[in-house]
């Protein structure tokens, strides 16, 4: 089975990554199931700009039953889902001195326990099938990079990669993989924030001085390297982190 016949659902795609995601597997020929939160009106924009082989679904991936109902939906539209991308994330800046739980809790809900959600709703299927391919969206903070303010973010993400592992012995002999691509520094909503012009164009100066190659990411950056871990020619590649970040210079070492 080639890219024509793949169902992919992407979660958080109205924006950012998952948009550049959603647009890369239907350029290749994928349905696309658009997952969105808020943005109603963008998802519906993108199906719409994807074509006839794609619809916006709306779902908090936060929520086990909305999740499944997300699925229920897509099948029915599209098929059974052959691709999922677990994208939808949130990041809420923090330290030891400024922790709050309350924060910590709404990102675990929506970055672990999301992931563990749509991975349980789409796995049945896909099993039965005999195939699959499950990529999440981590984050090179969770492997150690040293951005002040990340760091109960990082371990939401680490915990993002110890399930993708986890996953992917679970689910191997059924045909199934499950990889991880850990994005560096990528220019979105989520990095630029309220941030005003001047001061996020230095941003971006800063951040793209601390990888290899001299520049910031883009959002396809991560859906090319997505799109490989989704291809049908990629069953051999399971349980592995794809780290996408420039070649980032700034990681926690005892060097
Ligand atoms: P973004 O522009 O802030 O977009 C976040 C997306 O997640 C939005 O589409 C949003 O949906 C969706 N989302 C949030 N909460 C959700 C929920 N409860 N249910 C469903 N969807 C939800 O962020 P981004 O930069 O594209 O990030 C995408 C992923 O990459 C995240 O997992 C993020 O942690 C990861 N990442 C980003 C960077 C970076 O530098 N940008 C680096 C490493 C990893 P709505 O639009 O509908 O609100």
């Amino acid at each position: 089975m080639g890219w024509s016949g793949q169902v992919a659902l992407v979660t958080g795609a109205a924006r950012g990554i998952g948009r550049a995601i959603a647009r890369e597997l239907a350029r290749r020929g994928a349905s696309v199931a658009v997952n969105y939160a808020t943005q109603a009106a963008t998802a519906e924009a993108l199906a719409a700009e994807l074509g006839r082989r794609a619809i916006a679904v709306g779902a908090d991936v936060g929520d086990p039953a909305a999740v499944a109902r997300m699925v229920e939906t897509v099948t029915a539209a599209l098929g059974p889902i052959t691709v999922l991308v677990t994208n939808a994330g949130i990041s809420v800046p923090g330290t030891l001195e400024s922790f709050e739980p309350e924060a910590m809790a709404r990102m675990r809900r929506v970055n672990a326990d999301g992931m563990i959600h749509c991975v349980r709703a789409v796995a049945p299927a896909m099993a039965a099938a005999g195939y699959g391919r499950i990529v999440t969206i981590a984050s090179n903070a969770a492997i150690g990079t040293a951005l002040a303010g990340t760091t109960f973010y990082a371990a939401t993400k680490a915990e993002v990669l110890a399930l993708t592992r986890r996953f992917a012995l679970e689910l191997g002999s059924k045909g199934i993989t499950v990889n991880a691509v850990a994005p560096g520094w990528i220019v979105t909503d989520m990095t630029r924030g309220a941030t005003p012009e001047p001061e996020f164009a230095a941003r971006v100066r800063g951040m793209a001085a601390r990888t290899m190659v001299g520049r910031a990411g883009a959002p396809e950056d991560i859906a090319n390297a997505v799109a490989f871990l989704a291809a049908p020619d990629s069953g051999f590649v399971t349980g592995q982190t794809l780290v996408v970040d420039g070649g980032r210079m700034d990681y926690i070492g005892h060097g």
